[in-house]
């Protein structure tokens, strides 16, 4: 096992691995800008080292700066977390060159899924079933024009390096498909420096589910169940709960065997996640994360499981600590990320919370990094906190839920958790019956964007 860790994150990503880190007895080393000196990433880790000013560029994207402080820490592997350089295949190149365990999946593996056309592909070859659309990247207008013959209408156009949902357009008609082509392209090249672009049916009431991969260097390859994440706005998720409301054992065995199959043949090593849309009884292949994803927890909470801690075990070559043939899922778990946004318009709201106080109790677990007095950056993302809760059933979790948001104190912070109290009273949302475009449908007052 590995001995000191860098963890190349901020809040409560970092906190989330410092603690599986120290669960293992591993030594941790925080990096962190001049901005976040004060954050409880860097109280709690064993070490720390200033890599530059607070914009991202300068600090958590700033490989030189990453690497030096992992060489003078002495460390033996790097956890990149989520977001900023976790899916970054040069950085996981840069960090192996350097001796150091990039922990994640081999370099191909990111470098392949990160490009959502050779994605689909590449899984498509493999058997599994993708939403139909384009081959491959389209090169002109006119290639755009005969998909749409093809498959018709709404389309949506996407950013090969799309993410975080963004560089996505959808197209309603034949008059839409010029602006819509020139305009997706434009924004793909300002936001991931790369115009290319594909394009694939967009499914009217489609639930986003989500499959935990889990693969060591001993054979074993596995799915820990589905999470459903369609309780979205802008094409983000906002809650997300395991197992989905509707899927079936029947359903969950024939799509997870298949999404076994393909990613042993891959010959993928580490955590992944493989999105999926389901729509009318199928599943369609959207993308796969080759990370940890944010809502990770509400697995970790039905299977017992330590995500994090099985990640480092397979990152140091190790088995997974667990049969792979006898986890079992229990009971019912629902994330909700609460972020420093107006609940209404959902639009950033930096600031100083004056007063923090979480939730606790039987069956509450709060994933974050703030406290009392602590700041939310314009610099950095407007998570607060992910609450999540665990149930004996469903019904159970709802009322620990809304237990939890009644017990949160956060003053001086706009934040989501009057949106997250009106989604759980939703009659919708209490029978599980809900779709990725209905909290904009229902609670936003807005048409599919
Ligand atoms: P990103 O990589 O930006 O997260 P995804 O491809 O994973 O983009 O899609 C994000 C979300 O956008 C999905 O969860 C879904 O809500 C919506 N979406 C994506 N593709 C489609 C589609 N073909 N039809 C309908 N909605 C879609």
């Amino acid at each position: 096992m590995f001995r000191k860790v860098l963890i190349a994150n901020r809040g409560e990503a970092a906190l989330r691995i410092l603690r599986a880190c120290h669960d293992l007895e591993i030594r941790t080393v925080a990096i962190h800008s001049t901005a976040d000196a004060d954050a409880m990433h860097v109280r709690l880790a064993d070490e720390s080292v200033c890599i530059g000013p607070a914009d991202v560029q300068s600090s958590y994207l700033n490989v030189p700066a990453i690497i030096t402080a992992a060489h003078v820490s002495g460390v033996d592997a790097l956890h990149p977390g989520y977001g900023f350089l976790s899916e970054n295949a040069d950085f996981a190149q840069i960090v192996a060159l350097h001796d150091i365990t990039f922990i994640g999946p081999k370099a191909e593996h990111i470098s392949v899924m990160g490009d959502k056309v050779e994605a689909r592909r590449r899984m498509r070859a493999l058997g599994v079933p993708v939403v139909p659309g384009a081959e491959g990247a389209l090169s002109s207008l006119e290639e755009l024009r005969a998909l749409a013959g093809e498959i018709g209408f709404p389309l949506i156009v996407k950013a090969a390096a799309g993410g975080g949902g963004r560089g996505m357009k959808v197209v309603e008609s034949e008059g839409e498909l010029e602006g819509a082509w020139q305009l997706a392209r434009a924004e793909a090249l300002a936001g991931f420096g790369d115009d290319t672009v594909y394009a694939e049916r967009y499914l009217a009431t489609p639930r986003h589910v989500e499959f935990q991969i889990l693969a060591d260097a001993h054979g074993n390859v596995m799915q820990l169940g589905e999470r459903d994440c369609s309780v979205q706005r802008r094409h983000q998720k906002m809650v997300e709960e395991a197992p989905s409301p509707v899927i079936d054992a029947d359903a969950r065995r024939r799509v997870g065997d298949t999404i076994v199959a393909a990613v042993r043949e891959l010959g993928y090593l580490g955590l992944g996640t493989v999105e999926m849309l389901y729509d009318d009884g199928e599943f369609y292949f959207i993308e796969m994360n080759t990370r940890l994803q944010v809502e990770h927890p509400v697995t970790e909470m039905v299977t017992g499981i330590d995500l994090v801690c099985e990640q480092l075990r397979v990152a140091a070559g190790e088995p997974v600590s667990f049969k792979p043939d006898a986890f079992t899922v229990t009971g019912h778990a629902i994330e909700c990320r609460i972020t420093a946004e107006d609940p209404e318009t959902l639009t950033p709201q930096p600031g100083r919370a004056e007063v923090y106080h979480a939730p606790s109790g039987p069956g509450v677990r709060v994933d974050s990094a703030m406290f009392g007095g602590s700041e939310v950056s314009p610099h950095y993302d407007s998570l607060i906190a992910k609450l999540i809760v665990h149930g004996r059933d469903r019904d159970e979790a709802l009322r620990r839920l809304r237990r939890a948001l009644r017990e949160y104190a956060i003053d001086g912070l706009a934040n989501t958790i009057p949106l997250h109290q009106r989604i759980l009273e939703h009659p919708d949302f209490a029978a599980g019956e809900y779709d990725v475009h209905w909290l904009e449908r229902e609670l936003m007052g807005r048409e599919n964007p």
